[in-house]
């Protein structure tokens, strides 16, 4: 493909990008396609001679679009939201063209002093304090095993990655029974072992579902009876099912008490924090080692992009870093070579996309979608509180709350998850929204969050409709 070509081609999938997001609010949510159907339509082989790009863009815009579940879609209110704002989109371009790899600082410059700017931009937007400073993964599963792998280390007194872990007395980790998945895969791939991972419950009172200190204090002091090492606490601040968060105050305070690392899980929650009114949810988060949220989900920046604070560099890099780069000065003297920070050796030019993103809506135009999000999310499990046969079964937490269909006819509660498992079916075969469901105490119910970048009132009010009509087109007795 020459420049002129490139240049073509270029702006025909700018103009099919625009059309695309201008579109969606007329099509399905979710992919209506069949197991199969996409693959059925893709050559098993690959071509041994090249092809007109006339044809390939032809079969990208005929196969690919039906199998896409439409995460910029105004009413995809299922899991959390993916937003790609498109001044985010645009910097996603940009970098793409230059297509640079960041692993060190000399590698691209810009790409590795952007990124500090714009982590300092976010550490200052969410309110977190000075001392800490950061690097962008690229998903907060990443990060979280970025977190859990230095705990290890400061509690093997920088050991385990040379001489493994046989040689060492347990580590144990503690967090919530709400804590996302990615906190036990991460024990997995440290080799601490899921077994290690200690799921502390709820505490009964607590109307945020966040883990019971004392409960927390118990178990520490009880493995270290048992010769066990306790290195951290995993804590979760908005959790995925129904958004527990955990009293990060007094965890912090059992932290330091106990020597342990402290890192914060607010993938999703995190971007709410650009709004004042909202910190309370993590009051306490600046006792935190280390923090994560995800820009990719809420704020507005496109897949991948997670923000990784941490209160002190030299850990994370003495945990990482291939080379004994500890010994130098990360950051002092004006140059980190953030690979060191990281899993992966290469990374990509992230900060772009942050960068246009912030300055093109300002901190107060990405503040007020987050405010409507969570004064639409509020109003409607009001609507659907007061609406016969429905209840809600957890209270908003932000904007994500959590209701299912309880028609009159004492159902049994397998026959109620089974009523509320079809209902979801129907939902999201009809395609005006898209919802997923999780488990509180056992029962099934239904999720429902707002995030999406363009939603407006009204498409929550026709997701609504659409529910409470199917909802009354299922016969209960079933399942
Ligand atoms: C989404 C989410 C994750 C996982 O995020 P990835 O970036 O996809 O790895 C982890 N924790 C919480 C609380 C989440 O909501």
């Amino acid at each position: 493909m020459d420049t002129e070509e490139f240049r073509q081609w270029s702006h025909r999938a700018a103009d099919w990008s625009a059309d695309y997001r201008a579109g969606l609010r007329a099509q399905p949510v979710r992919s209506p396609l069949r197991p199969g159907a996409i693959a059925a339509r893709i050559p098993a082989a690959p071509p041994e001679r090249a092809e007109p790009f006339e044809e390939i863009f032809a079969d990208f815009e005929n196969i690919v679009p039906p199998g896409m579940t439409h995460w910029q879609h105004p009413r995809f209110f299922a899991y959390f939201p993916s937003n790609a704002a498109p001044p985010a989109l645009i910097a996603e371009q940009l970098a793409a063209a230059m297509s640079a790899q960041g692993m060190l600082w000399q590698t691209s410059p810009a790409l590795t002093e952007l990124e500090q700017r714009m982590v300092d931009w976010l550490r200052q937007a969410v309110g977190l304090p000075a001392g800490f400073s950061g690097v962008l993964q690229d998903t907060a599963s990443t990060t979280t095993l970025c977190a859990v792998l230095t705990m290890r280390e400061i509690a093997l007194a920088w050991a385990g990655n040379r001489k493994g872990l046989a040689v060492h007395p347990q580590v144990r980790i503690y967090t919530s029974a709400h804590a996302h998945s990615s906190v036990e895969k991460a024990c997995w791939i440290a080799g601490i072992g899921a077994d290690n991972l200690v799921r502390l419950p709820p505490h009964a009172g607590d109307a945020r579902m966040g883990v019971d200190p004392e409960a927390l204090e118990a178990a520490i002091s009880a493995d270290r009876r048992a010769g066990m090492l306790p290195a951290g606490i995993v804590a979760c601040v908005g959790a995925t099912s129904v958004g527990a968060s955990d009293p990060l105050r007094a965890l912090g305070e059992i932290a330091r008490r106990e020597n342990l690392y402290l890192h914060v899980d607010a993938a999703w929650a995190g971007s709410a924090m650009i709004c004042p009114e909202f910190r309370g949810l993590w009051d306490g988060i600046e006792l935190a080692d280390s923090i994560v949220f995800n820009p990719h989900k809420w704020l507005g920046v496109p897949m991948e992009c997670s923000a990784h604070f941490v209160r002190d560099p030299d850990t994370l890099v003495r945990t990482l870093a291939i080379q004994p780069e500890y010994l130098k000065t990360h950051g002092r003297d004006g140059i980190v070579n953030f690979s060191e920070w990281s899993v992966q050796l290469g990374r990509r030019f992230r900060a772009l996309k942050l960068w246009f993103l912030i300055r093109a809506y300002g901190l107060d135009g990405l503040r007020q979608r987050i405010r409507d999000h969570v004064r639409w999310a509020g109003e409607l499990a009001a609507t659907i509180g007061a609406e016969p046969g429905f209840e809600i079964c957890s209270p908003p937490v932000l904007s994500l709350f959590s209701f299912r269909y309880h028609p009159a006819g004492g159902l049994s509660p397998e026959a109620l998850d089974a009523l509320n498992q079809r209902l979801l079916d129907a939902v999201n075969d009809d395609g005006t929204t898209y919802l997923t469901s999780t488990r509180l105490d056992g029962r099934l119910v239904i999720r429902f969050q707002i995030g999406p970048f363009d939603t407006t009132p009204e498409d929550v009010d026709d997701a609504w409709r659409a529910i409470t009509r199917i909802a009354r087109a299922l016969s209960p007795v079933s399942g």
